[in-house]
């Protein structure tokens, strides 16, 4: 009998890779879509991965903690992927209090459904490296003290360790992923990398000139989010539930990856991009950087694809976009 996964988050970056991996082991795979009055576009990145009709999405709220419990009874999942989250750092400033229910207390409330109604089902957090925000080590790991920098980061150290107490005081295998930065061309245009490639990709078809960024200096640790699906995978497969980092170990700053974008298609970075100062932050994420050793060891996971390689395609992807506008 193939096993079932319920994703939350399936409308989002990770959730349409990690559906279209799980259906090419076998799973029957269900996803947890809110409502929202564009059903017909709700869909759009399974749609592109051409996954749309193979999932099964089921209606719900992370808000709504009497309904996760039924959806969760009703699916009878032996694997929950939790991805679910006000996930944008820059909008959890404008929207504290909204982040804190959905990111924070809805993971507690996909938690206490699981316990209730599948406690035999394993569990996946999307943590993530944001809560090591004003780093205590130059590279971070799983023993790394965390600081959280932004209301976003707050919300996810309180859903780290609930899933963290929840292995521990009801032996859940509750298992958080720590996955430092993952991209995509599937990934949301108000992050970083995917609004250069889609500014790269304007210049360079003329619907453009420029390019507004803000703090360029900081340094992220980039992967692809086709890889870091599989770690989450990985996790769930392991006799122990257990928390992982997810990173590449190379870390790089905005502006060099924004050059990489650039000179993908032939132009030069300092003729296009301006900086917006309206777009620093309260308090920034100056620069993560991951020691994915553990994985390595433990998981047998190693990244497969570069920051180069992911740029390109990203930058490509949006070429296409627009020229079939
Ligand atoms: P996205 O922003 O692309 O997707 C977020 C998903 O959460 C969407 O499906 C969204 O639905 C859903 N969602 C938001 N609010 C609710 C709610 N109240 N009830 C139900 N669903 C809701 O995120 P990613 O795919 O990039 O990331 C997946 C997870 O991993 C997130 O939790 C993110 O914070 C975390 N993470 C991501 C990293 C990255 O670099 N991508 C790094 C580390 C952690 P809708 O389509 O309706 O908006
Ligand atoms: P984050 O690491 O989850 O906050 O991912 P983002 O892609 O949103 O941001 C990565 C880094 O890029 C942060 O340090 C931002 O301050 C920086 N950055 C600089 N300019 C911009 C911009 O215009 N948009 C976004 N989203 N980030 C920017």
């Amino acid at each position: 009998m193939s096993k079932k996964a319920l994703i939350t988050g399936i409308t989002g970056q990770d959730g349409a890779y990690l559906s279209a991996f799980l259906l090419d082991k076998g799973y029957e795979v269900y996803g947890m879509v809110r409502r929202s009055s564009h059903a017909g576009v709700a869909d759009h990145r399974l749609r592109w991965l051409g996954i749309a009709g193979d999932v099964r999405l089921v209606d719900c709220n992370l808000l709504d903690a009497a309904a996760l419990i039924r959806l969760v009874a009703e699916v009878k999942p032996d694997e929950v992927y939790n991805l679910a989250a006000q996930s944008f750092v820059a909008t959890s400033w404008a929207q504290p209090s909204l982040t804190g229910q959905v990111t924070a207390l809805g993971a507690l409330n996909v938690l206490e459904a699981v316990r209730t109604a599948a406690p035999e089902a394993r569990f996946y957090q999307a943590s993530s490296s944001e809560m090591y925000g004003l780093i205590q080590e130059p590279v971070q790991s799983e023993q790394t003290p965390f600081y959280p920098r932004s209301p976003y980061a707050v919300a996810k150290l309180f859903a780290h360790w609930a899933t963290v107490n929840y292995r521990e005081s009801f032996s859940l295998h509750a298992s958080s992923g720590i996955l430092f930065n993952h991209e995509s061309p599937l990934r949301g245009i108000e992050f970083v990398t995917r609004k250069v490639t889609d500014g790269v990709a304007r210049i360079k078809l003329g619907l453009s000139t420029e390019l507004a960024l803000g703090n360029i200096d900081a340094k992220r640790d980039w992967g692809h989010a086709k890889d870091y699906v599989r770690a989450m995978w990985l996790m769930l497969q392991q006799d122990v539930a257990d928390d992982y980092v997810v990173a590449t170990g190379r870390t790089t700053t905005v502006r060099d990856m924004c050059a990489i974008a650039f000179a993908h298609v032939d132009l030069k970075m300092e003729d296009h991009l301006r900086i917006d100062p309206a777009l620093y932050r309260p308090a920034e994420v100056e620069v993560l950087l991951g020691n994915p050793a553990k994985a390595k060891e433990k998981l047998g996971w190693t990244p497969e694809i570069g920051l180069e390689l992911l740029i390109a395609e990203m930058v490509d992807a949006d070429l296409a976009r627009l020229a079939k506008r």
